[in-house]
């Protein structure tokens, strides 16, 4: 296939997955330059989109490469400005004209006019729970909001998803703001500080952004380990690091892992988190998680059996989204069929999300081929995006399994079923889910399903 052709049609296949304002803004005037042993390189109009398309859209580049020609195996992104420069496929060519006025109106939101703190009251010292796992975490975090600037600068808080560090990092600015409401803070994810560093340049509102960072009293970054990689978000943050730092401003950053386990990361960026205060927040314990269940009861005034609680504990312990997931689901079980939230009630809602088909070496071509089977549908027919009433349940179905009975994340079922997007998985898990409380004959049809899995 020409170059240019499988361009176009990638092209139409990420324009599908991601938003039209970002499709316009980071694929227009891209072009494939060459395509050699499977190594597929992109030119781009300058170094923010290569810097940009790299890290954020490369997964989305290949796999829709991979889709129409299965050799490719690597892509990269290189500057091209030659007048040589094909002008077809561009982004104009694919675009209908309502999608292009569409463009016409977009305009990047700037950051730099007004300081919204952006953080959430719920998160709170108060309902932050204490335990072995987060003790020094929590105690940095609370005397940094008792005298930001002054002890530990900069903090950084690491540990692994769902621990508690965005919940902590957001105490502090909420601690503060409390009792000084006109402390200049700002929480913000690296992700979206890089977004908006990007579209201040490419508006030319660079200095703007500048003096917006520079006048804040608190800035807190969270996922830092985002900027990896990124040279020109690493420099325009270092001097504005620098810059708050020498005016004794608070910088607080969290972060999946230690400063010297962040890849591509400048060397005087790496000494400048290692110069402060760093603490990490790791699993919690057993009296940890009963103890994080119980406030949660608490606050939300459930009656809940001690035993159920315990249950939970006991059977969740890979991180604390988890177990306020799984709480939160036998909630809406809980007020779907209007029972009480006993030990019996509790464990059997929960066992299929415990007893996971991981153990048993289930594997998602197995969930494929029982819901196949079952459903007499082509397992094609379920991956393809096909609206036919006859698949789109049993597609549901499949979805709702691979999720409770191999624990896969929404994106990754979305991936495997016929490359969706995590929304379709997360709208089909929802549904099943809400069916099942109420329908007997789809709560045998699982039931049914589930042994078929287990005694392949
Ligand atoms: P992370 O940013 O580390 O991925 P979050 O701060 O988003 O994790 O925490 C995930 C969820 O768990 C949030 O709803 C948070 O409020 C809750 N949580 C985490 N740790 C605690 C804790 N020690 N006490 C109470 N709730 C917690
Ligand atoms: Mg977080």
């Amino acid at each position: 296939m020409h170059k240019e052709e499988l361009w176009k049609l990638a092209l139409g296949e990420i324009e599908l997955s991601i938003s039209k304002a970002n499709f316009v803004t980071w694929f227009k005037n891209t072009h494939i330059l060459s395509m050699e042993n499977g190594h597929v390189i992109i030119g781009v109009p300058n170094g923010f989109a290569k810097e940009w398309l790299e890290n954020k859209y490369r997964s989305y580049i290949l796999k829709a490469l991979q889709h129409i020609e299965s050799g490719v195996s690597t892509v990269s992104c290189k500057i091209s400005v030659s007048s040589d420069t094909p002008r077809e496929p561009s982004v104009d060519a694919i675009i209908s004209p309502q999608k292009s006025l569409r463009k016409a109106s977009f305009k990047p939101k700037s950051s730099a006019s007004i300081l919204d703190a952006n953080l959430n009251p719920k998160y709170t010292f108060e309902n932050f729970v204490i335990g072995g796992n987060n003790e020094l975490a929590r105690a940095a975090c609370y005397a940094v909001s008792q005298s930001p600037g002054r002890i530990y600068n900069p903090l950084f808080i690491y540990g692994g998803v769902g621990l508690g560090k965005t919940h902590l990092l957001q105490s502090i600015g909420n601690e503060i703001l409390q009792k000084d409401p006109a402390f200049k803070i700002k929480y913000i994810s690296s992700e979206r500080f890089t977004n908006d560093l990007i579209t201040s340049l490419q508006t030319n509102k660079i200095s703007d952004f500048k003096d917006y960072y520079q006048k804040i009293d608190l800035l807190i970054i969270d996922d830092i380990q985002f900027i990896s990689g990124k040279e020109k978000t690493q420099e325009e943050f270092f001097h504005i690091f620098n810059y708050l730092y020498q005016l004794n401003k608070q910088i607080v950053l969290s972060s999946d892992r230690p400063p010297k386990a962040i890849q591509i990361l400048e060397e005087r960026l790496r000494s400048r988190f290692e110069g402060g205060m760093i603490a990490d927040v790791s699993q919690p314990d057993f009296e940890t998680r009963v103890a994080i269940l119980r406030k949660r009861a608490q606050e939300e005034a459930l009656i809940i059996e001690e035993e159920a609680i315990n249950f939970i504990a006991e059977n969740v312990v890979n991180n604390i989204r988890e177990l306020e997931g799984a709480l939160n689901r036998v909630i809406a079980s809980a007020q779907l069929t209007g029972q009480r939230l006993s030990f019996d009630f509790v464990s059997s809602t929960l066992a299929s999300l415990i007893s996971s088909g991981k153990k048993k070496g289930v594997s998602y071509k197995d969930v494929l081929r029982v819901i196949s089977d079952f459903y007499e549908v082509d397992i094609n027919d379920l991956l393809r995006k096909n609206r036919k009433k006859e698949v789109v349940k049993p597609r549901q179905i499949a979805m709702y399994l691979l999720r409770t009975e191999l624990n896969f994340s929404y994106p990754g079922i979305g991936g495997k079923i016929g490359g969706r997007d995590h929304t379709t998985a997360l709208h089909a898990f929802e549904k099943i889910t809400q069916e099942l409380a109420l329908n007997e004959k789809l709560q045998e049809e699982l039931k049914f399903l589930k042994e078929r899995l287990y005694s392949l």
